[in-house]
């Protein structure tokens, strides 16, 4: 029981082709009780196999392959079931419960510091808006450790916003979070937003006019994009002068949040506007 659980998962598949046995996932994500991959094509021939080996040595009752990431508007994942019947799970990260269904809603295990980054600010007595708040992946850890006065946490996917809701409720934040179904575009109101999360690669800037309604003299707008790597200062600036008009704004810092694709990165500006 002591050895490693890769060569477990491998002497239990041992009579597949030494080939196919050297292409298995030796990394996996684990939400409560469900596991997920990501399977090689070649290897979905054995998909039940594999996926009662992993869940007998992981100790979980579902196995699923993550088949093409995310993708549209509400980043639904794409996952094939090799092995269980996936229910909901509750994955706990630095402090936080989060409840979802990982075949509905997406989990960017790669924002795991962003997260944890988030649940470190000092936001006493600020009006903060998530704009993509999905099941709370940022809401949460701001609302419950930063001191936030309220966050109006807007989501369009009906599946994450029900989410959203119990994972309000698990962590008991509903005192600070305003939940909202809908587009951030028919949020009401001007000049309310201390601080603005927009954690939403590709289009994010195509929303940024509507960010700047919102946004307080010195808001603080935490821009996710994805960039090609070294031209993230250079269109960062080039968005937020289109949004800006003759508002004044400071980027204060640009992080690499995590690979995207080839020379690509998804990037988190701070970005002050006065
Ligand atoms: N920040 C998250 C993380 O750390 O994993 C990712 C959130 S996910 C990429 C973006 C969310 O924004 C999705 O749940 C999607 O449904 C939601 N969304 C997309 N367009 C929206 C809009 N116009 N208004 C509100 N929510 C929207």
């Amino acid at each position: 029981q002591s050895r490693p659980p890769m060569e477990r998962i491998k002497d239990i598949l041992d009579d597949i082709p030494s080939y196919d046995l050297a292409h298995l996932p030796e990394k996996w994500e684990i939400a409560g009780d469900v596991v997920t991959v990501k399977l090689r094509p070649s290897l979905f021939q054995y998909g039940r196999r594999i996926g009662e080996a992993y869940a007998e040595v992981l100790g979980v009752s579902a196995v699923l392959a993550d088949v093409s990431g995310v993708s549209g508007e509400f980043r639904v994942p794409d996952m094939k079931v090799l092995y269980g019947e996936p229910k909901e799970s509750v994955k706990v990260e630095n402090g936080i419960s989060y409840c979802f269904d990982v075949t509905k809603v997406m989990f960017a295990s790669g924002n795991l510091f962003e997260r944890k980054r988030m649940e470190g600010l000092d936001c006493s007595g600020e009006t903060v808006v998530d704009m993509f708040c999905g099941i709370g992946y940022f809401t949460l850890p701001l609302a419950k450790f930063s001191g936030a006065r309220k966050v109006f946490a807007c989501e369009k996917n009906p599946d994450s916003y029900g989410y959203l809701l119990k994972n309000i409720a698990l962590n008991d934040v509903g005192d600070v979070v305003i939940p909202i179904l809908g587009d951030n575009r028919d949020i009401p109101g001007r000049a309310f937003a201390d601080r603005i999360l927009m954690g939403y690669v590709q289009r994010t800037s195509e929303f940024l006019p509507k960010a700047m309604q919102m946004a307080k003299p010195g808001c603080m707008i935490h821009y996710h994009d994805t960039f090609p790597v070294g031209k993230q200062e250079e269109m960062t600036f080039s968005a937020f002068s289109d949004a800006c008009g003759n508002r004044r704004f400071e980027i204060e810092s640009i992080r690499e949040v995590k690979s995207f694709a080839p020379s690509v990165s998804h990037y988190v500006a701070d970005v002050r506007v006065f």
